[in-house]
């Protein structure tokens, strides 16, 4: 038995060695890939529930590996956030995001979102500057989106959140209700707009209690004149809920995934001429 228990043993070491050396590669390789354009940022149509008209687009970014195929970035996302990484790229998405946003009509704003890693750096607000300078988009069409967790620090964060408005920048809670959630941050932080997260939307036509929570989040938002997006919007039945609770915007599949940003020029060229 013991034996054997050494074997396991030296079988997990090894399981994990590799497993430490696979995301090494992972971050050695993503590392290059900001520079040599396997990296691309595809954009996700943000619509306006009462009219059906596109307000902003969402940057997510793609990672198109030689070997692997598309990664998702719910796999690198992490790995970028452990070896610091995600400072460049955040500020690469970020580049790439206004530079393409320039492009598009002047009622559509584009958002983009910031890791909590990137959050805490001193020069978040400095580097913003810089995207909206190379770029020439004014701030008002920029929508920054940060996560519950950044909150949950300390006054620095807020102090950073202020900082960020001051630039004219608009700022965004996402996933709100997972996590860390509590609703005395909306108290602490006037957002400009609540992304309902998607677990919720999922649910929301379901016996739980989902659509109440929905109705709850919209009812305070609208009372301290924010706005509401409702994430992963699948279907009419979702959408038609969700006009009735008064969400004012959503995005999803139920309108369109993820487009690249040749497909999403086309999408909004069309789009006004409607
Ligand atoms: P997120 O910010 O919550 O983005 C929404 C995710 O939901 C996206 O996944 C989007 O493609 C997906 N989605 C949109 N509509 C639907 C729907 O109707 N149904 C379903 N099932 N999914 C939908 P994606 O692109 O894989 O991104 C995953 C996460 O990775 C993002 O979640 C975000 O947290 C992170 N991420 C992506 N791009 C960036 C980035 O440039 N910077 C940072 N820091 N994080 C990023
Ligand atoms: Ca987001
Ligand atoms: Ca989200
Ligand atoms: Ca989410």
């Amino acid at each position: 038995a013991k034996a054997d228990g050494r074997r396991t043993y030296r079988f997990f070491e090894a399981g994990m060695d590799q497993r430490a050396k696979a995301r090494r590669s992972l971050e050695l390789e993503l590392r290059q890939a900001i520079t040599d354009g396997s990296l691309e940022t595809y954009y996700q149509p943000v619509l306006n529930i009462e009219d059906g008209k596109i307000s902003s687009c969402e940057a997510l970014l793609r990672w198109r590996h030689r070997e692997r195929g598309m990664i998702s970035p719910a796999e690198f996302i992490p790995i970028a956030e452990d070896s610091g990484l995600i400072n460049e790229l955040g500020q690469w998405v970020l580049n790439a995001a206004c530079a393409e946003a320039v492009n598009w009509p002047a009622h559509v704003r584009v958002a983009v979102n910031i890791s909590p890693v990137q959050f805490r750096s001193q020069s978040l607000s400095l580097n913003v500057a810089a995207a909206l300078a190379a770029s020439g988009l004014p701030a008002s069409r920029l929508e920054l989106e940060i996560t519950e967790a950044v909150l949950i620090r300390d006054d620095a964060a807020l102090d950073a959140l202020h900082q960020l408005r001051k630039l004219g920048v608009r700022i965004a809670l996402d996933d709100f209700g997972t996590g860390y959630s509590s609703l005395s941050y909306l108290q602490r932080f006037p957002f400009d707009k609540i992304k309902i997260d998607r677990s919720f939307i999922k649910d929301i036509a379901g016996p739980g209690a989902s659509s109440s929570i929905v109705q709850a989040v919209v009812n305070i938002a609208a009372a301290s004149d924010m706005m509401t997006t409702a994430e992963g919007v699948e279907t009419e039945q979702q959408r038609n809920l969700l006009y009735i609770l008064g969400c004012t915007e959503m995005q999803g599949y139920l309108f369109s995934p993820a487009i690249s940003a040749a497909d999403v020029r086309r999408l909004l060229l069309s789009h006004r001429a409607r």
